[in-house]
């Protein structure tokens, strides 16, 4: 494209809050073929909070959310702060110290609390240190199926119960899922979320590829794997594993609320932190091509 028209494209993108880092991705973003988006932070607003609490039979509620909170506190993740959030709402001591801790990822937290072995995670992470969680599936897959993510927590190899956490879904994502679908672009849904739960966010959303369980430090090779097979890709993300994916695509959008390091990884900020400026950069980009032909 001439610099003139570069110079145009750019200029409205910023008008609009979407931030274009250099003409390349201008240019490229016409021809995108696939839209991958993250789920927590791009598609959801990224504040989870607890909806429900399951007990495992023979455990109060207060040593459920006790023990769950007190390991959390040493965790940076969305999900962690819904957990602490409740402790502090419903008046739960939580000020336990925690040793031994160790961040499983893709899975969850384990440390030493008040003398017990308290593991937080997922059902992989359940399964791999052995613990049986049989006896809170039924309520987890309630949760999921309501698109809320279920945590489920143990001490000592014993389960505890599994508290439910939701996330809302960003009042514009369905917009833009329907946007990008009539311009003829694929939209996939990427994340370290069980199956289930991302299954649900996408039919609210109106996405129809899942691709749920990615580890962090897979998020890259699904796009990889994408481009192998063809596509142009533009991921969508704000997380710190989602910045090699970012990277890695042929267009990196970040959300605007997203970590630095997102937004450092990408060639385009979204500043509204809204979903819908995917399609808007996308017709933008196709309107900067078609004039200078
Ligand atoms: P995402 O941010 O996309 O959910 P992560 O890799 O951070 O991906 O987490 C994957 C899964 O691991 C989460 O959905 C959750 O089930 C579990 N997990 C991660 N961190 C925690 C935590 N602090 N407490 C409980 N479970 C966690
Ligand atoms: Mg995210």
């Amino acid at each position: 494209a001439t610099p003139t028209a570069i110079m145009v494209g750019t200029g409205r993108g910023a008008k609009n809050g979407i931030l274009i880092k250099d003409a390349t991705s201008l240019e490229t973003a016409c021809k995108v073929t696939t839209v991958v988006l993250d789920k927590t932070g791009t598609i959801t607003e990224g504040a989870p909070r607890v909806t429900d609490v399951e007990l495992a039979p023979g455990v109060e509620a207060d040593e459920l959310v006790g023990l769950a909170s007190a390991l959390e506190r040493k965790s940076e993740h969305p999900l962690a702060r819904a957990v602490v959030g409740y402790a502090a709402e419903s008046d739960v001591a939580d000020e336990a110290d925690v040793e031994d801790f160790e961040q499983v990822a893709g899975g969850g937290l384990a440390g030493t609390v008040a003398g017990y072995h308290v593991l937080a995670g997922n059902a992989r992470l359940m399964g791999q240190r052995g613990v049986d969680i049989s006896a809170l599936q039924a309520a987890a897959d309630r949760m999921a199926a309501d698109a809320k993510t279920p945590l489920y927590f143990a001490a000592d190899g014993r389960p505890l119960g599994v508290i439910g956490v939701a996330d809302v879904v960003k009042p514009t994502s369905r917009r833009a899922i329907e946007r990008l679908r009539s311009m003829g672009v694929r939209t996939l849904l990427l994340t370290g979320d069980q199956a289930k739960t991302a299954r649900a966010v996408a039919r609210q959303v109106g996405v129809d590829e899942v691709i749920a369980g990615v580890l962090p430090d897979q998020k890259e090779g699904e796009v990889r794997r994408l481009q192998e097979a063809g596509e142009v890709v533009a991921m969508v993300g704000d997380g710190i594993n989602d910045a090699p994916a970012l990277a890695r695509a042929e267009v990196g959008i970040a959300i605007g609320a997203g970590t630095d390091v997102a937004k450092s990884s990408a060639d385009v900020v979204l500043q509204h932190s809204d979903p819908a400026d995917v399609a808007t950069a996308i017709e933008l980009s196709r309107a900067t091509m078609r004039n200078i032909k």
